[in-house]
């Protein structure tokens, strides 16, 4: 079955990208639940983050997203905070089947799960 965000990186759905590199992709969350919303995943599919974590390339996959991670934060001025979450699998919530983060701010976060 077609992924989603496989068809974002690739350019087959339309999307609003912030930034990208041979590696990753950031882009703007369809429903934000916040001012920024940018979701960050890697182009390559891996299912979710326990996918990613034993995978070969996995260490190297990671690194790449805390750089973009770093990098969408300057563009987006998120320079006083934000929260990045990820969701794994059913009971984390996870909706997509491809490894992503969401990167959410542009206002203060008041709700605390922890
Ligand atoms: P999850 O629930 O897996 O942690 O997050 C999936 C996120 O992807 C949701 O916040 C949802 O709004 C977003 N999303 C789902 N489909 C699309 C899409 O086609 N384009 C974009 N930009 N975001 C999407
Ligand atoms: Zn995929």
């Amino acid at each position: 079955m077609a992924c989603i965000f496989c068809m974002i990186a690739n350019k087959e759905i339309p999307s609003s990208v912030i930034y990208e590199n041979d590696d990753v992709i950031c882009f703007k969350d369809l429903k934000p639940v916040a001012p920024v919303h940018i979701l960050i995943a890697p182009k390559k599919h891996y299912d979710d983050i326990l996918d990613l974590a034993s995978a070969e390339d996995g260490a190297e996959t990671m690194s790449a997203i805390m750089s973009a991670i770093s990098v969408v934060t300057e563009l987006t001025g998120l320079e006083e905070g934000f929260r990045l979450i990820n969701n794994c699998r059913e009971f984390g919530g996870q909706t997509v089947m491809h490894v992503h983060f969401h990167l959410i701010g542009g206002m203060k976060i008041s709700e605390k799960l922890l």
